[in-house]
């Protein structure tokens, strides 16, 4: 369980198994519940608890379902137990909410996946840097042809390692296309038009980044 207070917390509930329990509901997965824990001696507990939002709509819809899952996946991935950060909490739960709310076709999807990855990376600090060479500060766009997992980021053509194969060739539409959406929000995103091949691939390198520094 995420929580606002704590973090992400291990807790034991009980009774959840029998047909007819009301925790049960009020905790199930992509569930915004207000939670009692009780303290004991080798776990914690559930106590009370009352859904305030179970999302109905996001879990009616196959495909919204599945853009959840995967992002809360790479979230319990990352997330340690008792880290706090209330902004971390309110990025998850506005993606919920309006991946609860909206209309979204299959490119929108993936553009609103993108866009709370790279809000995620840049909460803990893992931002790649994509205005500038990694290695020599370049700053001229023409000239950063590549992007690079272990440079950390965007390289330009004299400092890129030719026989790295890590080396994503990208071009200047493809960067200005990235930079946008790191400053975009979630609402924005109805209004974006960029095409579904470059949205393949802007998710290939920011999914990629993301598991090179984390797995
Ligand atoms: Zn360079």
């Amino acid at each position: 369980m995420y929580t606002l207070e704590n973090g992400m917390l291990e807790l034991v509930a009980r009774g959840t198994g029998k047909k007819t329990s009301k925790l049960a509901s009020h905790i199930e997965p992509i569930t915004l519940s207000d939670v009692m824990v009780i303290r004991g001696r080798n776990h914690d507990y559930v106590g009370t608890s009352s859904a305030e939002n179970c999302f109905r709509k996001l879990k009616e819809d196959y495909e919204k379902i599945v853009v959840a899952g995967e992002v809360i996946a790479g979230f319990n991935q990352i997330i340690k137990k008792n880290e706090v950060d209330e902004n971390i909490f309110f990025l998850v739960l506005n993606f919920l909410h309006f991946l609860n709310d909206a209309e979204l076709g299959s490119n929108e999807l993936i553009i609103l996946k993108i866009v709370f990855e790279i809000k995620f990376l840049k909460l803990l600090g893992y931002l790649p840097s994509f205005s500038r060479c990694s290695r020599c500060d370049e700053r001229d766009i023409s000239k950063l042809k590549y992007f690079n997992n272990q440079e950390g980021g965007v390289v330009c053509s004299k400092c890129v390692l030719a026989a790295n194969e890590e080396n994503v060739i990208i071009d200047e539409d493809l960067i200005n296309n990235i930079k946008f959406l790191t400053k975009c929000n979630f609402d924005e995103i109805l209004k974006i038009d960029i095409s579904p091949k470059i949205i393949a691939k802007i998710n290939n390198i920011v999914g990629s980044f993301k598991k090179y520094q984390f797995e």
